[in-house]
């Protein structure tokens, strides 16, 4: 155990789960959140644990999805057994209806060894029931699991609770950063300075924001999101269904998620009816019984997008002590588990898990050697 305080800034998803890893390594730990934690994106996103087009995207982001859906039964299991609460991995398996790329898609499952293959539509129909009429083509990963993102977030919070050597405080905005020289001492937060040997910078899509008082640019941005929720029976839909950029997720319970749009609208993240009409009209197109559904839920969220959806993993060089976890964009829930070991293996300086060289800030930072 090294004896360090380390301060977390920011309790979404990669937040709690970094405070989490590092309370094993180190002294202390004390993860600031300026409103509740876990409240932001992490509670509204899908929790789809596979990027939503795994193949169109960079090998850094792929490296990060493989070890994290690899690590998630075990992650839930654990947090169920320490919290009594939980994350819900469910594994259902995931249909792309329709795609432009389906090649490509093939291509790349075949050279990551992921078992992705090409389904006839009549099969479809006949393990999906309620799924629309029209389709032509599918192609099916039977792994691919949703995690119930809100209890993945409680039971990180109550996990967190429970450690004696982890404080967390909430309604307590950072500010900015302590500094002597070129040293990170710890934040200024709305009640007063907060210090440590290592500051975790977690705050999701109000990442750069923070970044700006060092005089920092960092290219991540809110891109909002909103998603809306049916109540069916539990048995309703037994897979993950997606066509034309939509999806419907399953709940164990049978609760129905469907989302999501993109939106850049700043930090502002009201539902809005122009959405909610669009997103009724992709869930009654993949799944036409929803017509008869009720809404039971509608909300946005702020995603931290970042260029090409790769997060910002590691040290911040000319700003000893300073530390990035953020910018995890569609994908932050399922990057968490391997983000936050990596940036614990950087930090307590061992060999990290995965090569971390796609995601050091050093170079993509405005402002950084
Ligand atoms: C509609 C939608 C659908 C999505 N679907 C999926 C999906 O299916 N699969 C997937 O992997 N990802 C999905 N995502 C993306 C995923 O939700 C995010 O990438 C992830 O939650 C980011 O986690 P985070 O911890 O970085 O940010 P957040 O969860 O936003 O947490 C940031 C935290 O920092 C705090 N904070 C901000 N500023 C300050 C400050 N100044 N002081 C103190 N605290 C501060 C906030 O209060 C917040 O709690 C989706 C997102 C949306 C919006």
């Amino acid at each position: 155990m090294s004896r360090q305080q380390v301060v977390i800034v920011g309790g979404g998803v990669i937040g709690l789960l970094t405070a989490f890893n590092l309370a094993s390594e180190v002294d202390q730990v004390i993860l600031v959140d300026r409103s509740g934690v876990g409240q932001e994106a992490s509670w509204a996103g899908g929790g789809i644990v596979s990027p939503l087009y795994p193949w169109r995207y960079s090998p850094a982001v792929t490296a990060l999805a493989h070890w994290s859906q690899d690590f998630y039964p075990q992650l839930a299991e654990r947090l169920f057994a320490q919290t009594g609460v939980d994350p819900e991995v469910h594994t259902t398996g995931l249909y792309w209806l329709d795609l432009d790329d389906e090649q490509q898609a093939l291509e790349w499952a075949a050279r990551e060894a992921r078992p992705l293959s090409a389904v006839d539509i009549s099969a479809v129909h006949d393990a999906v029931p309620v799924l629309g009429e029209g389709y032509k083509r599918a192609v099916y990963m039977a792994n691919v699991a949703n995690v119930r993102n809100p209890r993945l977030v409680k039971s990180l919070k109550a996990a967190l609770l429970a450690l004696p050597n982890v404080t967390v405080h909430e309604q307590c905005a950072v500010t900015g950063f302590v500094r002597a020289g070129d040293r990170v001492l710890g934040v200024s937060t709305s009640s007063g300075d907060i210090l440590g040997d290592q500051v975790v910078l977690a705050a999701g899509a109000w990442s750069g924001e923070l970044l700006k008082t060092l005089g920092l640019e960092l290219p991540v941005e809110p891109v909002k999101g909103q998603m809306i929720l049916y109540k069916c029976a539990s048995d309703f839909l037994p897979s993950m269904v997606l066509a034309k950029g939509r999806y419907a997720i399953p709940r164990r319970d049978g609760h129905i998620l469907v989302g999501s749009t993109l939106e850049h609208e700043g930090f502002d993240k009201t539902p809005t009816d122009v959405a909610l009409e669009s997103l009724k009209a992709s869930a009654v197109e993949l799944l036409p019984a929803l017509a008869d559904a009720q809404v039971v839920g509608h909300w946005a969220g702020l995603r931290p997008g970042s260029p090409e959806g790769i997060p910002y993993i590691g040290p911040v060089q000319g700003f000893e002590g300073l530390w990035l976890n953020c910018g995890h964009y569609r994908n932050g829930l399922v990057l968490a588990p391997a983000s936050c070991q990596l940036l614990a293996d950087l930090l307590v300086g061992r060999k990290p898990v995965i090569d971390a060289a796609p995601y050091a800030p050093g170079g993509r930072v405005a402002g950084l050697l």
